[in-house]
This record gives C-alpha cells, structure tokens and sequence, in this order.
C-alpha cells in the first residue's frame, strides 16, 4: 500500500504525464500488442503507434523519434486496438438504465419506454441522458456511435441531443428522428440542424436521418444528401422495402438495424443497393425481437456491425454485444452440425467479431476513410486495454482475449481524434460526480412527470 504522501507524489506523476500527452501534437505508444485490423498493414507482437496532429502517422516496431518532440506512453502489456463502433444506441435512455428490468419489446418497451416515459422528456432531460451515455461509451471503450434518439419533441431537445454530443467528446453519427406532441418537426427539420452544425466536415459529428419505411422521408434524405437509418423489426417488412427500392429511394450507405421480418428478395435489395447491416444480438435474445440475423448477414454475402440498441435493459458495453455475437453463431452452427447438416458455413473467430466490432462499424457509421482500423492516415480513435491483470494475463492471443476474457475494466486509455478522453482508468475532464447530479435529478424528473415508480428492489 502506497502511504499518502507516496500517493499523492504518484498522483503527481500521472497529473504531469497526462499534462504532456494533452500538449504534445505528436504522442508515441509505445511497445504494445497492436491489433490494427487492417490486413495490409497487419498487426504486431509488438510496435509502437505514432499519432501526429490527431491522425495515425506510423504504426511499426521501434520507431525512433527525439523524445524531446514527442509525448511518449508505455504500452507494455497492453492491446492497442482501434475503438469500438456502436452502430444503434438510443442514447437519449440513459436515464433510464436498468429500469426495464425483465422487460420485452411489446408490450414492455412499447408501452412504458416509447408512450409513457420518453414523451416526458424535457430538453435538458435529453441532453442529460444523452451526455451520460456518451460518457459511459467512451469509458468502456466505444469512441463512435450512431445515436437514434426519437425525442424530438421541440427543436430545442434534438439541440440538447446534439450538445451533449458534442461536449462528450464522442465520434458520432446524429441520425435524427422523431418526437411526440404537437411542436414536433420531424422531418423535416433536419434542414436546419444540417445548416445548423453540420456544415463543416472536419467534425466529430455527422448527420443521418432515421425512417420508418416512409417514402417521403426517404426522399427528404436523399434531398438533403444524408443516408438513412431504418430499423426492420415485424413482419413481412419485405414490401414496402422493396417498394422504396422500386422508387429508387435507397443509396449506399443506409444503414439496416435488426433485419428480422425480411425475406431473401429484400436481403438481397440491401446487399445490391449498398445498404449496412446493424445487429444486436444481446438485445433481440432478450427482448424478443427474434433470431438475431448474424448468421443471414452473412449468407447473403455481407458482413454485420454490431450495435447494443439501450441501456434500458441490457448494458451497451461491446464485451457484451462481441460476446454474445460469438457464441450464438457457433451454437447455431454447431447445433446443424450436430443434427448432421454438411456443408455448413464457417464459424466465428474471435477476429470476425473484432472486425464487426470496429471496422464494420466504421464502415455502416461512413466512417471507414477515418476510423475502423490503426491505418496510418486515419484519424487516432485508438484503445488502450490491459492485460496484466490477474482475471485475464498470461497473453497468449490478443483477439481471444479482448472478445472473450475482457470487461470494460480493462479499458486503460482511449484516445479520439488524438485527443486522450480516458487516461489510465479515468475519463479527462469530466467532473463524474456533477454528471451523476444532473443524470439523477433529470430521471427523477421524468420519472415525476410521467407517474411512473421505478422498482429498485423488484
Ligand atoms: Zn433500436
């Protein structure tokens, strides 16, 4: 045990190492497990990566730079992998973590979460769950999302959404949807948010917008030039799907959620049209939504991300989802195998699952020019994770051991755009305990408005 002073002088020492990795334009990992899921550039036992002005500039063993011009972190006994990409988060429901306990799709989540509690949303109560969720993502290692949060309710609450966006310091996609009461402007209000804070490209933030099988919104998306976001949960939504492909309505660059309820004629309208597939499978298990579609993604020749869809019922960390991707894959194939089917497909590695957690996910986000791998040119949304711990060490395979041993414990340092956002177990400049007050006081809010008890002990 450290004694006080010896604390304080180590506390010190961390307070002036994190002073010159924020001051410093060039930053230096060094000695790691680099996993850069890029196949050209490969990945190393050990290397080091040179983040320069916010980008990846080099990822190689031993490079040499004047320590004088460079801020340098050990990365000794840690995986250094891209961040994690969460295709499908209604983030705007962190104030209601855990509060559908047990809960299913229809009625629970129908009932209570969609018609009694969001419509009690106020704009700070958005931008309160918005903030904490972005906030819980980038601690568990998650440095981009695409964010569907149907509160839109006034102008001034898609605002609120969009700033606590934007001061979380997330990489995210806004794909605007819609609100309840008589002050929405959904749709078509996109034109001003996109005026409003999507006119520069060099952002974190970019804009998409979030249909429901609606023909006209689709043509407003494609009239303002943003792709869309569509969930596909029912039945025989192959249909009308197939009919906005009629009209010529899809692009490359939707991004399809769940995908249950289609048939292999809409499957296949998304694979030719360019569309993205998002799945969630700890989600759909639970909820009821259905079979997730992981392995019919890939019977039709596309590859999945992986989203986490809410916190309201399960937790949105990515140990989860990747977990809970892996198995289920296996067991279904390994069940065909069992009842002596052959020929079957391949099984999930543990770098599948590592690729649809990272550039799967910048590749359904449009992000995959910047993001999604350690290449060198994109921009540094890199995490660190440790493995000398004692629930995980010895390293005997890196992919292995992020997939399924790891937990968000092990998230050490993570970096967006270059700037660090998490530094040795800590989230940078972030006072948690006021986000805590604000979070609890904005749910307790809601909670009042809408009449509704939480169940703490149930
Ligand atoms: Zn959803």
């Amino acid at each position: 045990m450290l004694s006080r002073d010896a604390f304080a002088q180590a506390a010190g020492a961390v307070d002036a190492e994190l002073a010159r990795v924020q001051g410093e334009r060039r930053i230096l990992l060094k000695g790691g497990v680099v996993l850069t899921l890029d196949r050209q550039v490969g990945d190393f036992a050990q290397a080091d990566v040179l983040i320069e002005g916010g980008k990846i500039r080099e990822v190689r063993p031993n490079i040499e730079v004047s320590r004088d011009a460079v801020a340098v972190i050990d990365a000794a006994n840690r995986i250094v992998i891209p961040g994690f990409v969460d295709t499908h988060s209604h983030s705007y429901q962190g104030l209601l973590r855990n509060i559908l306990v047990n809960g299913l799709l229809n009625p629970d989540y129908n009932r209570d979460i969609q018609n009694i509690l969001t419509p009690a949303y106020q704009a700070t109560d958005a931008y309160a769950g918005m903030l904490v969720t972005a906030l819980g993502f980038i601690d568990m290692g998650t440095t981009a999302i695409v964010d569907i949060s149907q509160v839109s309710h006034t102008p001034e609450h898609s605002d609120a959404c969009i700033r606590a966006l934007q001061e979380s310091g997330i990489r995210a996609v806004f794909a605007y949807h819609r609100g309840a009461g008589p002050a929405a402007q959904y749709p078509q209000d996109i034109k001003r948010l996109q005026r409003t804070y999507f006119s520069s490209k060099d952002q974190l933030l970019t804009l998409a917008l979030t249909a429901n099988l609606n023909a006209n919104v689709f043509a407003l998306a494609r009239e303002v030039g943003v792709p869309v976001v569509q969930h596909l949960v029912g039945n025989d939504l192959s249909t009308p799907l197939i009919e906005l492909g009629r009209a010529g309505l899809l692009r490359p660059g939707d991004e399809y959620i769940h995908c249950l309820g289609i048939d292999d004629a809409a499957w296949r309208l998304i694979k030719d049209s360019g569309g993205h597939v998002s799945i969630c499978a700890p989600i759909d298990m639970a909820m009821g939504h259905g079979m997730p579609a992981i392995q019919e993604t890939l019977d039709h020749g596309l590859r999945p991300s992986l989203s986490s869809d809410h916190g309201v019922t399960i937790a949105q960390d990515f140990f989860t989802v990747m977990r809970s991707t892996f198995t289920l894959q296996r067991l279904l194939i390994l069940q065909r195998a069992r009842k002596g089917e052959q020929n079957l497909p391949p099984l999930l590695s543990c770098r599948d699952v590592l690729e649809f957690a990272t550039i799967e996910g910048a590749r359904c986000a449009n992000l995959a020019d910047r993001i999604g791998t350690l290449t060198p040119g994109k921009e540094a949304d890199i995490v660190v994770l440790r493995a000398d711990r004692l629930d995980v060490w010895p390293l005997n395979n890196a992919a292995m051991t992020v997939v399924n041993m790891m937990n968000p414990g092990h998230i050490e340092t993570v970096f967006i755009g270059g700037k660090v956002k998490k530094w040795r177990g800590n989230l940078v400049g972030v006072d948690v305990p006021g986000v805590l007050r604000l979070v609890e006081e904005a749910r307790d809010g809601v909670l009042r408005r809408a009449n509704y008890a939480k169940n703490l002990l149930g």
